[in-house]
């Protein structure tokens, strides 16, 4: 197996390879500037300057000698070339980072243009947030005939994709009834609604006491401990912030409602009914979720 070094000089000595192969021989537009295309241009951003279609925004220089759809780069390309190099690497992606033209002249429909490439630059290896890759800088001169018309230095970041961030899970859903459930988590208290009235303890929260139908919600907070009521054993679809099969337990609290949540690092088939079991809080970004661990009794 090739080491990380010397795939970098492998790189870089490629690189040094196609740069001193120096400018690529010339590669000419399919079609003369001609005003149609310039008129779609200009229309599709807004440029209403009346000079155009009579000549060419400078702009345009790249427009006349693009590929098309089905264009295969010539293999002597040495911006095709460099690329190659990289995705043999294990540099397979790519997004462009810079782009600086430089216009000597207004072009005019007729003129057919055609297009060189130079390998300026190539360094690396960089750590970005998109992940490890190499800047390419390559340099274009436009021509019509054998006067430059327009240049062009265009760098890319050619990349091995980081690896995603690890889910932060789904944040709860906080609304003006469960909103003092949500603020008593985040300090780290397990904060279970009363009705004002009767004095009943329930969850969910709601605004109106099932047993009395007052509408004087309260909350106390409760001991944080209680007993598996019930459980199941997720094992699909997958979910954010989770990895292989999990439990969520019917948790019955001491105080007596019942709650939902997941139980921790416990093995499904060790989970029992009437495990006592504690609450902890879980930051998931600013919120903080109530989950259960078994403790021994
Ligand atoms: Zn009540």
């Amino acid at each position: 197996m090739t080491s990380t070094v010397d795939s970098e000089e492998a790189v870089r000595a490629a690189a040094e390879r196609i740069a001193a192969t120096g400018v690529s021989g010339l590669r000419f537009g399919r079609d003369p500037v001609n005003e149609p295309m310039i008129r779609s241009w200009t229309e599709a951003l807004g440029d209403t300057d009346p000079r155009y279609p009579e000549l060419a925004p400078p702009a345009m220089a790249q427009v006349w000698t693009m590929m098309g759809l089905h264009g295969e780069r010539d293999p002597a390309d040495p911006f095709g070339q460099i690329l190659e190099v990289l995705d043999e690497a294990g540099y397979p992606s790519i997004v462009a980072t810079n782009c600086e033209q430089t216009y000597h002249r207004y072009l005019r429909p007729g003129e057919t243009l055609a297009v060189t490439t130079r390998l300026d630059q190539v360094t690396g290896p960089k750590r970005t947030a998109l992940g490890e890759g190499w800047f390419v800088t390559v340099h274009n001169t436009w021509y019509s005939g054998a006067e430059a018309v327009a240049e062009m230095l265009f760098r890319v970041y050619k990349y091995r994709p980081a690896p995603p961030p690890p889910p932060a899970g789904i944040p709860p859903l906080v609304s003006k009834d469960t909103e003092f459930f949500w603020a008593g988590a985040a300090l780290g208290e397990l904060r279970i609604q009363r009705c004002g009235a009767c004095g009943e303890l329930r969850h969910p929260p709601g605004p109106m006491c099932p047993r009395c139908q007052e509408l004087r919600p309260e909350h106390v907070v409760v001991s944080g401990l209680g007993t598996v009521y019930s459980f199941v054993v997720h094992h699909h679809p997958a979910v954010p912030g989770h990895t292989g099969p999990f439990v969520i337990a019917l948790v019955e609290l001491a105080e007596g409602p019942r709650m939902v949540g997941e139980l921790l690092d416990v093995e499904p088939s060790e989970v029992h009914i009437g495990q006592s079991v504690r609450v902890e809080f879980q930051r998931r970004g600013e919120f903080a979720i109530p989950a259960w661990r078994a403790v021994e009794v």
